[in-house]
C-alpha cells in the first residue's frame, strides 16, 4: 500500500446510487479537483434501475478519464478509492462498486465504502464551513432530517413513504409535463408554481417527526383527472403543502437540538421556494442558513471523494470481500470517528 503525506494525497470517489454516475477527486485537505457527472435520462417514465446501470457502465470510462484530465492527476497518484456503498438502487450501486473495486485493486490502494446520505452532509459542511448543522436532505430517493449526536448522524425525521423529489416527478409525469432541455421535473413544477395564486386544500400529513406524501400525491392525481383547477395552481399548492411539511419537521429538529446551522441539500434543494422557507425558520431560531453551491447538492462524486478522505484518515477501510452494496443502508448505522 502507498504511504503518502496529506499534501500530495488524493481520493477518487465514485457515485452511482441512482440516475447519476459521477467521479470526483479530492485532496486530503478538501480541495475538490474534479467533479464530473453524467446523468441517465429515461426516454419516458421514471428511472429504470437496470437501464440506469447500463448507462453507468457505458459512461464509466469516459467520466473517469475526464476526472483525471480535469484534476490533472494520474491514476498512480490516487491514494484511496471511495464509492457510494448505499443506500440506492441495486444495479446502479453494483456498477459503481465494480468500477471502484477494479480501480482500487489495479492501483493497489485501499477501498472505502461511503454512505451516500452522509456524503451529502459532509460536502455541504466542507463547502459552507458549517460545523454542526441540522440537515434537510431532499432528493429523488430520500427525504431525511438529520443532525449529529453522540458519535453518529441521527435521523430526526423522514418520509414514511415516497421521497419529496419522487412526489414532484410523479406528479409532473401524471400532469403530462415535459423536461425541456433536460430540466428536472422538479424545476418544471417550480416554474409553473411561480405562476400559481390559489391555494387548493390538500392532505397535510406530519406524523410525529415524520411525513407522508403518498396521500398528497393521490389527491393531486385525482384533481388532475377532474380538470377543475389550473395546473399552475396545482403546482403551487403541491409545493406549498409538501414544502411546509418538511419545513415543519426541520424546524422542530432545530428547536430540539438547538443547533445553529441549517443545511439544505439533495436535488430538491435547488428549489427557490423551499430555500426561502428553510431560510425563514433558520432565521427564527438564530441559526445560519448555509447555501451549498448547486454542483454539490445534486448527487456527485466529489462528496464521495471527500467523505472517503474523512473516513480513510480516521481508520476506515472496506476490504473487497466486505464491499457488497447496501441498498437500505441507514445513516445512523455508521460510526463517525471524524466528528468530535
Ligand atoms: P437527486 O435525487 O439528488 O439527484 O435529485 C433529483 C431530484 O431533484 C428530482 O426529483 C428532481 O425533480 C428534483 N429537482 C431538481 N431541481 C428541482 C427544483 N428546482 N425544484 C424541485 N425539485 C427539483
Ligand atoms: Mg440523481
Amino acid at each position: 500500500m502507498k504511504d503518502k503525506k496529506a499534501s500530495d494525497s488524493y481520493c477518487l470517489g465514485i457515485e452511482s446510487t441512482a440516475d447519476d454516475f459521477s467521479v470526483g477527486v479530492s485532496t486530503f485537505k478538501g480541495r475538490i479537483l474534479a467533479n464530473i457527472r453524467s446523468q441517465y435520462v429515461p426516454v419516458e417514465g421514471g428511472i429504470h434501475p437496470r437501464e440506469a446501470a447500463r448507462h453507468h457502465a457505458e459512461v464509466a470510462s469516459n467520466v473517469l478519464e475526464e476526472a483525471f484530465s480535469k484534476s490533472k492527476i494520474k491514476p498512480k497518484n490516487v491514494s484511496v478509492v471511495s464509492f457510494s456503498q448505499g443506500p440506492g438502487l441495486g444495479p446502479c450501486l453494483r456498477t459503481g462498486a465494480t468500477v471502484a473495486r477494479a480501480l482500487a485493486s489495479y492501483l493497489n490502494v485501499p477501498l472505502v465504502g461511503v454512505n451516500h446520505c452522509i456524503a451529502h452532509v459532509e460536502i455541504g459542511k466542507l463547502k459552507t464551513g458549517a460545523k454542526d448543522p441540522v440537515t434537510l436532505y431532499v432528493s429523488g430517493g430520500n427525504t431525511i432530517v438529520s443532525a449529529f449526536d453522540s458519535g453518529r448522524y441521527r435521523v430526526f425525521g423522514e418520509t414514511l413513504d415516497i421521497a419529496l423529489g419522487n412526489c414532484l416527478d410523479v406528479f409532473a409525469r401524471e400532469a403530462g409535463l415535459h423536461q425541456t432541455e433536460g430540466k428536472p421535473f422538479g424545476a418544471v413544477v417550480e416554474d409553473l408554481a411561480a405562476k400559481g395564486k390559489n391555494l387548493i386544500p390538500l392532505p397535510y400529513s406530519v406524523k410525529g417527526m415524520d411525513i407522508s406524501l403518498s396521500g398528497l400525491l393521490t389527491a393531486l392525481t385525482n384533481l388532475l383527472k377532474r380538470r377543475e383547477y389550473k395546473l399552475e395552481d396545482l403546482c403551487y399548492s403541491l409545493q406549498e403543502t409538501a414544502f411546509s411539511m418538511v419545513t415543519e419537521v426541520t424546524e422542530r429538529a432545530l428547536a430540539h437540538t438547538e443547533k445553529k446551522e441549517v443545511l439544505l441539500t439533495g436535488g430538491v434543494a435547488a428549489n427557490k421556494r423551499l430555500q426561502l422557507m428553510i431560510k425563514a425558520i433558520a432565521e427564527e431560531h438564530d441559526a445560519r442558513f448555509c447555501a451549498i453551491p448547486s454542483e454539490f447538492v445534486v448527487d456527485n462524486g466529489a462528496m464521495v471523494a471527500w467523505t472517503g478522505v474523512l473516513a480513510y484518515t480516521h481508520g476506515v477501510v472496506t476490504p473487497i470481500d466486505k464491499s457488497f452494496v447496501k441498498l437500505r443502508w441507514r445513516l445512523e448505522e455508521v460510526e463517525i470517528p471524524w466528528v468530535e
